[in-house]
């Protein structure tokens, strides 16, 4: 055993642990896990842990569903609500490898992410990356989950009308136990609406906390008897809620590649590349970070979400804002396409790729836009040179399949299994009816 899983080994001893939960994520981001008792951890390390990968969604085919989970001894943590005198829980993330060939396996999300992570490695670089889900917190009636917002709340508001702010407390709690680093936390603009945001960290780390952070939420939410949902737009005509993420580059030394002290923005050459690559790429990444049928919902005018590509250093309609920077170490953009819904691996893979295609490539950044884009007509965003994000996530899917870079950054089979997915839900969606259509029509007509 290496240190690290030796370690891990004694903290199991010295924590009671008596379960240990193996988890992965399947191509569409939904944490899957198998449960090894406590004594099987040695094996873990030294074999592996053996599983079928027929039966998760976009992994393998019948006849070659051997897979083994690898399981990080970095991503030791243990379990808060289970932690019990009587034995607890710790989870592992594991990185899956394909038995046949002992490589990684090429639909796992997260070596997807660890390839644009070598490949930034290859440049000099490191991706770190900060995160902002924001999720709702609805009333059960009998067991059911409802839309009826727990709270009426605004922005930053305090107790006692933010009735969720102990909750809150209650789950950043929970998440430090599990080795978050929660920066802040805030009622949000709508009724019962609340965003966690986590320090900025590596990528991989990133990922693997937000991966955690949906179920951290919805377990502490479950033991008050409400809803939490990470549904990006649950009622219309509300803000909806996002995952606005901050993304810059460091070098080996530590040393943030995207400050320039004698830019307007702080910004870098080296920002103001990634910044073009993402915005070249966004149509593209909005496949990934906005995967389901309702995130169309949540980018439209009016809400805060993006709906065109620009950046800014001073609106919030633009796709990318440059957020004001103390210190050189914490210039960096913000990317607020983003929705809670997004496989976070996926995402930060087709970010970083984005934006590493733009250092690449020299390609150079328009000018920022510090008008209201929203109020912006077709004629005027024309001659600013804006596109508009896709409207559905049929079109999202088509503009994914017209993008290389994207393909690319997922790979030939996470980037089949996934689109394939897609198309068909979206074409689900597109034959039912919705109440809105019988709202209006049925006695209508
Ligand atoms: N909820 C908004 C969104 O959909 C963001 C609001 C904010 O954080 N300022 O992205
Ligand atoms: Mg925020
Ligand atoms: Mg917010
Ligand atoms: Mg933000």
């Amino acid at each position: 055993l290496s240190a690290e899983e030796q370690a891990v080994v004694e903290r199991i001893e010295q924590e009671n642990i008596d379960f240990l939960r193996l988890q992965f994520t399947d191509i569409l981001g939904t944490v899957k896990n198998v449960s090894i008792p406590a004594s099987q951890a040695e094996k873990a390390f030294q074999k592996g842990i053996y599983f079928d990968g027929s039966s998760i969604e976009g992994f393998v085919r019948i006849q070659e569903s051997d897979m083994r989970l690898d399981p990080d001894p970095e991503t030791f943590a243990v379990l808060p609500w289970r932690r019990k005198d009587d034995g607890g829980a710790a989870r592992l993330i594991c990185d899956v490898v394909d038995t046949e060939t002992g490589e990684p396996f090429s639909g796992d999300p997260r070596h997807v992410l660890q390839r644009a992570i070598d490949r930034a490695a290859e440049m000099g670089f490191t991706l770190n990356a900060g995160p902002e889900p924001e999720f709702f917190i609805f009333a059960k009636d009998e067991g059911t989950a409802t839309t009826q917002p727990h709270d009426t709340g605004g922005y930053f508001d305090l107790g006692p009308k933010d009735l969720a702010s102990d909750m809150r407390r209650e789950m950043i709690y929970a998440l430090e136990e599990m080795n978050f680093e929660v920066e802040s936390s805030h009622h949000e603009v709508a009724d019962g609406q609340h965003e966690i945001s986590f320090k900025y960290a590596d990528a991989l780390a990133t990922a693997d906390n937000i991966a955690t952070f949906r179920s951290v939420v919805r377990a502490v939410a479950e033991m008050h008897d409400v809803h939490a949902t990470f549904m990006p737009k649950p009622i219309a005509r509300i803000n909806g809620s996002g995952m606005h993420t901050h993304l810059s580059l460091f070098t080996e030394d530590g040393v943030n590649a995207f400050y320039d002290s004698d830019d307007e923005f702080n910004l870098s050459e080296t920002a103001y590349h990634f910044l073009a690559g993402i915005l070249e790429h966004a149509p593209a990444i909005t496949a990934i970070a906005n995967p389901t049928v309702n995130s169309y919902k949540r980018l439209v005018p009016g809400y805060e979400a993006p709906v065109y590509v620009a950046w800014s250093d001073v609106n919030r309609s633009a796709l990318v804002r440059k957020p004001a920077a103390r210190t050189p170490a914490s210039s960096r953009i913000e990317l607020r396409s983003p929705d809670p819904t997004a496989n976070p691996y996926l995402a930060l893979a087709v970010m970083l790729q984005a934006g590493l295609d733009g250092i690449d490539r020299g390609l150079e950044a328009p000018d920022p836009v510090r008008e209201n884009i929203y109020e912006f007509d077709e004629d005027k965003r024309e001659e600013y040179g804006i596109e508009t994000l896709p409207g559905s996530l049929g079109e999202a899917i088509d503009a994914l399949e017209a993008d290389d870079v994207v393909l690319d950054a997922l790979g030939e089979h996470v980037a089949g299994k996934f689109t394939e997915a897609k198309r068909k839900e979206f074409a689900e969606y597109k034959t039912a009816v919705s109440a809105w259509e019988t709202d209006r029509y049925l006695e209508k007509f």
